[in-house]
């Protein structure tokens, strides 16, 4: 898969430019024309609540069979829940968010559904990747790289291990 460029032109261009609501943030029908609810193959949970289950995934459309054959991938690698969980892979940070990158102006690919966050505890931002640490796992990282997606691990002038996004 060829996932576009991480500018904002190339964003707009490929994943739809925001059509902006009074409260300046994405109106209903822009969601409902981009994003759509994906079936997660295995149930996820959220980081920051872990009585909170999560079955779909919310993300722009044209990634959403991308992201459920990925996390089919994960599945099939470690075999079955159990170990999923092991891996801490199951911990889900976050796919939509119309918002900004922390620290800038540039709009986030999570303000088009177009990245996720993974165990974002043990892979805080600006962390550089220690693997044995707990970190992400790079089997995880090289399902991800299969599918065209770009880690943010990889980051330049940041890193953002639990980071994963469909444009490059
Ligand atoms: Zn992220």
């Amino acid at each position: 898969m060829t996932w576009p460029k991480d500018k904002r032109e190339n964003l707009d261009a490929f994943y739809g430019r925001h059509l902006l609501a009074a409260n300046g943030r994405p109106t209903s029908a822009w969601l409902s024309e981009h994003l759509k609810n994906f079936t997660a193959p295995y149930p996820l949970t959220l980081s920051w609540d872990l009585n909170a289950q999560v079955t779909k995934l919310y993300c722009h459309k044209l990634v959403g069979e991308s992201l459920v054959n990925i996390f089919e991938k994960i599945l099939a690698h470690y075999g079955n829940i159990t170990e999923v969980r092991k891996a801490r892979m199951h911990l889900y940070g976050g796919v939509y968010n119309y918002r900004p990158i922390k620290g800038s102006n540039r709009l986030s690919t999570h303000a088009w559904g177009a990245s996720i966050d993974l165990d974002p505890e043990r892979n805080p931002l600006g962390k550089a990747h220690d693997p044995n640490a707990g970190m992400m796992p790079i089997d995880v990282v090289e399902i991800f790289e299969a599918e065209g997606w770009k880690w943010g691990g990889k980051f330049q002038n940041r890193p953002d291990c639990m980071h994963f996004q469909a444009a490059t």
